[in-house]
């Protein structure tokens, strides 16, 4: 008897279809997948079951179902990768069933937690504009760590000896799980299958080098399977390798350039605009730059090294960008000669540069019909230019700004 082959499993990831959702099976021996989005795993250990990213707040009850509709073994740990909201805030129908398992994390994830609660606001907003929600949302509800380590813990449970590496990469409190008896490698967001999210305009620093340090030692586990916190689950020591090391290498490559050109005593506006990624790279299937952006990556490797000045001196302490805005439309001959300006760039197929004249016409007349639906169309084109979600997201709510205000203006003078 075998199980039909998992839409989630891939043996050769360079010819691989992304996939991000599936029904709960058993994707490898004694573990099941929970693929909605995120990855959930279970796995069943001598000692009860280990839950690795007990997933989203509203996806805990689907959760739980799947798992207990295959086990019905004592929820013994959970392990969070990192504690971002899509992985660490699922746990609670195990916790209302009675189950108490070991809560393990990284140390950092504590201080991650006490962050979200301080900046609870403006995470809900960033997150509603990331991806494009109807209204602002974050948990205020957090299911703390019960046992956190600085470096590495290794437990035992039965027979099998789990390991607990932590890393930086995507956030300051990552951690991968390294099951050596079978060869199984859980390594949450250090593989996502996209272009390394460690580049995000809204959100806090990033660490592109301790990302590929930590793939690189994750490469030399020779682990056979590697589970990831999104996409497909990896089979095959070379397959796990590749995956590995091509996204080291897509991340050195990127900041050898910044280093060189840091180095050399450029601006924060040349080391931007002159690095790129490697192409044979950005073309494999788990290396698309679907999610994030690998110009964003150069301007958080800028924030990690450097200050926060741009390199243009009039920014240092500036005017505002309305009254800028304003000098720029009189210069130009009013509002509406900065928005026939913009139209003819955008017409032209110059969306980029015609976002700023768009923003400078809102900024310096947000009454001015033209220029608002001048901004709209702008930022409509950039959409569909722009494949990252991160731009996307931003460049959305920047339309329906547009649009809002265009329907304010239409209320004023119906
Ligand atoms: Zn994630």
């Amino acid at each position: 008897m075998s199980n039909p082959p998992s839409p989630m499993l891939t043996t050769d990831p360079l010819h691989a279809r992304l996939a991000l959702f599936a029904e709960p099976h058993e994707v490898a021996p004694d573990m099941l997948m929970h693929a909605s989005f995120v990855n959930t795993y279970a796995l069943r250990t001598p000692a009860g079951l280990v839950l690795v990213d007990p997933g989203l707040e509203t996806a805990g009850p689907m959760v739980h179902r799947a798992v207990r509709a295959w086990s019905d073994a004592p929820l013994h740990t959970a392990v969070y990768t990192h504690g971002h909201v899509d992985h660490a805030f699922g746990l609670r129908p195990f916790l209302d069933a009675g189950d108490h398992p070991q809560i393990i994390a990284q140390e950092n994830c504590v201080q991650r937690f006490h962050r979200y609660h301080l900046t609870h606001g403006w995470n809900a907003r960033i997150n509603q504009r990331q991806f494009s929600l109807p209204q602002p949302i974050f948990p205020e509800a957090f299911i703390w760590p019960t046992l956190t380590f600085r470096e590495c813990l290794t437990q035992r449970l039965g027979d099998l000896d789990v390991h607990y590496v932590a890393a930086k990469g995507e956030t300051d409190d990552h951690c991968y799980v390294w099951v050596p008896a079978r060869r199984y490698l859980f390594c949450g967001d250090l593989i996502i299958w996209q272009a390394p999210n460690c580049g995000n305009p809204q959100k806090v620093q990033r660490y592109p080098v301790d990302w590929a340090d930590a793939l690189e030692a994750m490469a030399g586990l020779d682990a056979e399977w590697l589970f990831p916190g999104h996409g497909l689950v990896v089979r095959g020591a070379d397959a796990v390798r590749t995956v590995l090391t091509d996204t080291a290498r897509y991340l050195r490559v990127i900041i050898d350039q910044v280093l060189v050109r840091m180095n050399a005593g450029q601006t924060p506006e040349e080391v931007v605009h002159a690095v790129a990624p490697d192409a044979e790279l950005a073309t494999r299937p788990f290396l698309q730059a679907r999610y994030d952006h690998p110009q964003f990556i150069v301007r958080n490797l800028l924030r990690l090294w450097g200050g926060w000045w741009n390199g243009n001196a009039a920014d240092l302490l500036p005017a505002t960008l309305d009254r800028q805005a304003t000098e720029i439309a009189a210069l130009a001959g009013g509002v509406d000669a900065v928005v026939a300006r913009g139209r003819a760039l955008l017409d032209g197929g110059d969306a980029v540069l015609a976002a700023h004249l768009a923003e400078w016409a809102t900024r310096a007349a947000p009454a001015n019909r033209a220029a608002q639906a001048l901004k709209r169309d702008v930022y409509e084109c950039r959409l569909t230019q722009e494949q990252a979600l991160m731009a996307r997201g931003i460049y959305r709510a920047a339309m329906q700004d547009a649009e809002t205000a265009l329907a304010r203006a239409s209320g004023d003078t119906a």
